[in-house]
Parts: C-alpha cells; structure tokens; sequence
C-alpha cells in the first residue's frame, strides 16, 4: 500500500512533487484502506518527459516485439488476476464474483483481442497508385479513466497504446487507485523500457488539465462523465490534440409486445442494474409497447425485487453499493427530483435497503408515469434506477429512443428478426443489443452524439492511436 503514496515514472516507483493526500475509502463499510497521493502539473511533466524519451525507441519496435511484450502482460495479468479483482471489490465494492467474472476479467480479455488485432494491423499497405502508407504511433498519450469499470477501461486504453508503440500516462480515478496500481505492477514486471508506461493520480482539475494542456502530449483518450468530457476537448484543442471520448449514455430499451416478456424482462432489469448501475451504456429508459404495458410492469417490479443487495466480499450475483458518498447523493438527489417531477415509483425509492445503513447502498428504484422530457428520462443518474414509458408503434419507440442528447447503446426485445434490425439501423447510437446478446471483446466500443468520439477495442480501438503517412513517390 506504500506505492499508492508514489507515481511510476521513468520505470521506478518515485514520491510525488506535491504532498497532497487523500484517503481511499471502502464504499461498502466505509473504512479509510489506504491514501493516495494527488499530484499536480510539475508531476505530469516529470511522466511526459519520461514519456517522450521513450517514446524515440519504443516507437520504432517491431511489431513482433510488441505483441512478445503484450503476451508477457497476458501470463503475468493472468496471475494477478484474483489481485485486480480483490482490488476492486474493495475500492469500489464491486461484490467479488462480479469483481472476477466482469471486472478483472475485462484485463484478460481485452488483452487477448489487441494481440489478435495487432497482429492484423498492416502497418504498410501498398496503394493502386503506387503511392504506400504507414500507420505509425500517435506519439504520447495521456489517459484518463474513471471509477466504475477501472480495469476495463485502463485495458481498453493502456493495452491499444503499447501495442501501437505510443507510451503513455495514467490518471486512474483517484477513488479507485488501488486496481490501477496492481496494474502498473503488471506493466513493471512485464519488462516495458522505462517511461513507456508512467502512472500519476490526481484530481482530474489539476492532474487531468495538466495533461489535456500540455504541449507535448499528443493524443488524450478520456472516459467519464460529458461535462469532463467537454473539458478535457476544450483544454486540448490549444495544442490540436487527437481527442477521444468515451462519454455518458441513456440507453433505451425497446420491448415489443411479440418479445419472451418473462425471460426479457428479467434480463433487461438485471442488466440496468449490473454494477449497481454504474454503467455507461446500462439500459436505464424501457420503453414498451402498449399493448403488453401493464404486464411489462408487473414482471419488472417482481424482477427488480428479486435483486440481492449485500456485502462485496461474499460471492454470489448480489449487488453492491454505489462507488461513494457523491455518488449516493446524486443518485438519492435524482430519485427526490423524479417523485418531484410527477413519475410514480413501482418499486424502491428514498434511502438505504434495511441492514445496510453504513455503506452507500441504495434501492434498486424503477419509475412508471415518466414523460421522456423529465429530467430522470434525459440525465444520466449512475446508479440502479429505470425509468419506462409505454410506445404505440414503431416509429413512436425510435423517436423516443433517439430523443436523447446520448447514443452510446439501445437495447431491442422482439421475436421478429427482421423488425429488429429494421428498428436497429434507425437507433442513433454506437451498438444495439438484440435479445439479450451482449458485448464480445474486440467489437468497437463507443457512441454517437454527445456519447463520445473514436471507437475502443479491437483493431478500431488500435487505430484511434495510429497516424497515418503517405510516401509518394518511391
Ligand atoms: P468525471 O467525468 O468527473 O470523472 C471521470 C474522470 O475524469 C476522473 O478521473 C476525473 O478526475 C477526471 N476529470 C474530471 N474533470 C476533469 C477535467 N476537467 N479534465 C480532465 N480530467 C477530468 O465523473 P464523476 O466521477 O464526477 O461522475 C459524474 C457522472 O459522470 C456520473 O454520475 C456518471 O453519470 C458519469 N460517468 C460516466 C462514466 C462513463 O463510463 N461514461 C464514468 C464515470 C462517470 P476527478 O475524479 O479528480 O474529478
């Protein structure tokens, strides 16, 4: 635990510039489990120097070598693997079953489908005009990540970046410090050439504008709320950095009335409120087809009621708390504002489930009576709450599933094949999940609208840290 206190920079665990802590605190119990220090902008230059001295060699490896590292990354990430996953239990109160199936083994994966994806890249491809391009490294990147899927989006950043011989520096979410160190680890004993890799935590407002102002960063690959998002572009665009975002959603999930409803239902309230709702693309807004409207909501109430609620350090599919005490209150502020607003609540509502009053536990909440002009149909509120509002037909359910400011996921139930697609290509957003069928390692991740820019994953996820040259002439 010492090392939260440090940064890694140029290949050694160093004590920050600044001696600003802060306490780490267990979201399900709320014990202090560690301090982390916070650093400030003369830590950020200290990592991108070392970040463009290594950036000179690691940028002209062969891609052998790179994939030779990214498989070592793999047989060490694997070891570690209880490690990340424990990690994230404890700083986020990701319940452990979850923690390891979900979580941790997001590292694993992602990993797994960068190598397939390096390994395709054409780095060369000769044109029909004779003229060559090369795709080479970006140059240095600064990566932000948040807090509710911590492993998963460093993979999904870190991984994309040494695999295309940039070298980077990560701010990890300072509430969730701990995964992003047992990941460093991982990185350090994989053998990457000092100042590949550098980690710096610290407050997005110091630590993050550093790096989206600096002038020798390159590229910065942020993921978190819009409103940061926004920031980090307008911060950037001084020194006319490729920006990437992974942004904010509110995702709609159509159900016709010819769907399975007992088995969809199910599924669909889960999946709203998997990781205690923390999720970017979770279904939050339900919209079903009126003719099986009052039924819709009677399995939606028994579903969300059979959700567990318990401690993170026992297994099982139970739900934990919410990351932290902003994040409770948030969530507690928008169900206040919904019953405000005028939406009847079917099932949850105000305050801690009974016996767990000392962490930041909330009720799996649903709303019924929701107009998609509320404020609880339009923001994102991040924990388990579903609005669902009734359609008459299909165009009506795409209108209302494209009346939003986001377009990072929708969700489609229907036994017509056909119907589900035709309603797919119409969805103004990055993926639609048909009946249940979820996200597979290396598909493109990302959003349209104000979900973001660029695509993670796979080789599109490689690309995002490419530049591209043209030779003519040879
Ligand atoms: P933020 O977007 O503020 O935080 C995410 C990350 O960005 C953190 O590391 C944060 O650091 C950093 N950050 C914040 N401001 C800046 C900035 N100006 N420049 C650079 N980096 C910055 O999310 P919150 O944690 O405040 O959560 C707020 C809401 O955002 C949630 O309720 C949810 O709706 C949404 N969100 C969406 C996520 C997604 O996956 N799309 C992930 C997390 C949140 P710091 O913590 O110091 O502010």
């Amino acid at each position: 635990m010492e090392k939260l206190k440090k940064f890694f920079i140029n290949g050694t665990w160093v004590n920050p510039r600044s001696d600003e802590t802060m306490a780490v605190i267990s979201p399900s119990d709320l014990r202090q489990i560690g301090t982390v220090s916070l650093g400030n902008e003369q830590d950020v230059n200290d990592a991108v120097q070392s970040a463009k001295k290594a950036f000179t060699s690691f940028s002209k490896t062969k891609k052998k070598e790179r994939i030779d590292l990214l498989k070592d990354l793999k047989r060490i990430t694997e070891r570690r693997f209880e490690d990340l996953a424990q990690a994230m239990r404890e700083e986020m109160g990701a319940p452990i079953s979850m923690a390891r199936s979900a979580q941790a083994d997001a590292a694993v994966g992602h990993l797994e489908s960068f190598i397939g994806a390096l390994a395709e890249l054409k780095e060369r491809t000769l044109l029909d005009s004779g003229d060559i391009l090369l795709k080479e490294p970006v140059g240095i990147c600064g990566l932000i990540t948040p807090w509710n899927w911590p492993v998963n989006q460093i993979a999904l950043k870190v991984i994309p970046a040494l695999a295309t011989g940039c070298t980077c520096i990560l701010k990890p979410s300072e509430y969730t410090p701990l995964s992003a160190m047992v990941y460093t680890e991982i990185i350090e004993e994989a053998g990457y050439p000092a100042g590949v890799f550098n980690l710096v935590n610290g407050v997005g407002d110091t630590v993050g504008r550093a790096m989206s102002k600096h002038p020798e960063i390159d590229m910065m690959s942020f993921t978190g709320s819009t409103r940061a998002g926004i920031m980090v572009t307008k911060d950037s665009s001084e020194t006319i950095k490729r920006v990437t975002l992974e942004l904010g959603g509110k995702s709609p999930n159509i159900v016709f009335s010819d769907a399975n409803l007992e088995r969809d239902i199910k599924y669909s309230i889960n999946e709203c409120m998997f990781n205690t709702g923390q999720s970017c693309d979770a279904p939050t807004r339900l919209l079903v087809e009126h003719s099986c409207y009052e039924e819709v909501l009677k399995i939606a109430k028994k579903s969300a009621e059979e959700i567990l609620i318990g401690d993170p350090t026992k297994e099982g599919d139970h739900i934990g708390p919410l990351f932290d005490k902003i994040q409770f209150d948030r969530v507690q502020n928008m169900i206040d504002l919904g019953i405000k607003e005028g939406a009847s609540v079917l099932t949850g509502g105000l305050g801690k489930p009974h016996g767990l009053e000392k962490g930041w536990f909330v009720k799996p909440t649903i709303f019924y009576n929701v107009r998609n002009t509320m404020r609880i149909a339009r923001e994102e509120i991040f924990g388990p709450v579903l609005v669902i509002m009734p359609f008459k037909n299909e165009q009506e359910a795409i209108s209302i599933a494209n009346d939003s400011p986001y377009g990072l996921a929708a969700y489609v139930q229907t036994s017509d094949i056909k119907k589900a697609e035709r309603v797919s290509s119409q969805l103004r957003v990055g993926a639609v999940h048909i009946n249940g069928g979820g996200y597979n390692y290396g598909t493109p991740f990302g959003g349209y609208k104000q979900s973001g820019n660029g695509r993670e994953g796979g080789l599109m996820g490689l690309e995002d840290y490419l530049e591209t040259k043209s030779l003519h002439g040879l």
